[in-house]
């Protein structure tokens, strides 16, 4: 890494490869990884991400946001790229272009999109209980048009489970409802002679809890990238998932204190003693959540946990380096850490602050732009 650099992300290949295979192993023979790369790829960088997967095989890709499809087409990404969320279908020229895969997100859409007089590859969302997105599973004659229209090429049919996650009774329970009438509906366009797209339904969580369900793609975002979403998940299958993104800074400037001096805004830090600060180049703005403030994040330097003092800023962060004796100016400071340091873990981090793995990884994924692979 330059010297220059003010905050970087590692990504390890070896993780990231390590992951596809297992995550591979846990799914049936002939289902395959559709590898969800939206937002940067959780904040990894969805380029560089998928460029990797394209080298071990993986063709399958799904996006939230046309734009995302686009950029990863543009930069020869190779294969099906799917975009899960809403395009406006006055895009349709460019569904086609970049040949991308569009989400029905229901019956009405379906219709507009095939209004447009352009022939648009498509999976059509099944609503199985989320009330996010999809034509109700109920509305059969509605789905049964859809692969009736023109100018809509049905490539799959795809539902997701909103509570695959909970081993709670009640909301396993429903999980098997929406597997169930999934299902229902598949066998009744099978009765009226429809050729049967290709099936999917669970994304990371939906493998780990319901590996027994044979589709032909399973959506993997937050497992692929090595973590679950919160520590304490308990998953039916464990396979041997590995982090696969670091965060790291550099001590730009130590500084130290006078006992009852205070560090930082809103003067929420006071010194009890004499104390070494160093400042570290990162803040909110390159997505360290601020309510890490005040001894609640840490970050380690040397090989010592450093607490975080004071109030987290847009652009700095100070820690408190006093018991860190060796830190010096340019020492290497790591945020969020893929080998092991479990304080330093994007579930655990994630927890402190009320929130999953999912959201604190995404949002790496604007300011710090610069990802090296190692
Ligand atoms: C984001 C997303 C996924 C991936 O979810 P993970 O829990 O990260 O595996 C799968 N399917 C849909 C529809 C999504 O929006």
């Amino acid at each position: 890494m330059k010297k220059t650099e003010r905050v970087w992300m590692e990504i390890s290949t070896e993780n990231l490869r390590h992951n596809v295979k297992a995550l591979k192993k846990a799914m049936p023979p002939d289902c395959e990884l559709m590898a969800v790369v939206k937002a940067e790829a959780y904040g990894h960088g969805a380029y560089e991400v998928s460029k990797e997967l394209n080298k071990m095989g993986v063709t399958s890709f799904a996006v939230a946001t046309i734009d995302e499809g686009i950029e990863l087409k543009k930069r020869g990404i190779f294969g099906e790229i799917l975009i899960l969320g809403y395009t406006d279908v006055c895009r349709a020229p460019e569904l086609k272009k970049y040949d991308l895969m569009q989400t029905l997100i229901d019956y009405e859409y379906a219709k507009s999109l095939n209004s447009q007089n352009i022939r648009i590859k498509t999976h059509i969302k099944i609503d199985t209980g989320m009330h996010r997105l999809g034509i109700p599973g109920t509305e059969v004659s509605e789905v049964e048009e859809v692969f009736a229209m023109e100018n809509i090429r049905v490539c799959g049919i795809f539902t997701h489970l909103c509570c695959a996650d909970s081993k709670r009774p009640e909301d396993v329970a429903f999980t098997k409802k929406q597997i169930g009438s999934f299902y229902r509906l598949i066998d009744r366009l099978k009765k009226d002679r429809i050729e049967i797209p290709k099936l999917h339904i669970q994304s990371s969580y939906g493998l780990l809890n319901y590996p027994e369900l044979s589709c032909d793609y399973v959506r993997a975002g937050i497992a692929l990238y090595g973590v679950l979403s919160s520590p304490n998940d308990e998953t039916t299958l464990k396979p041997d998932l590995r982090p696969v993104l670091s965060l790291k800074s550099r001590i730009i400037l130590i500084r130290s204190v006078k006992a009852g001096d205070s560090v930082g805004y809103g003067r929420s830090f006071k010194a009890d003693c004499d104390s070494r600060i160093a400042v570290i180049p990162v803040g909110y703005g390159d997505g360290i959540p601020r309510n890490l403030s005040g001894n609640v994040g840490s970050v380690s330097v040397c090989q010592h946990t450093a607490p975080v003092i004071g109030r987290i800023c847009m652009d700095q962060l100070m820690v408190d380096i006093t018991d860190v004796k060796e830190a010096e100016v340019g020492d290497i400071v790591t945020l969020i850490d893929a080998k092991g340091d479990w304080e330093l873990s994007a579930p655990a981090i994630a927890q402190k602050t009320g929130s999953i793995s999912n959201e604190l990884l995404c949002r790496m994924g604007t300011r710090v732009s610069h990802v090296s692979m190692v």
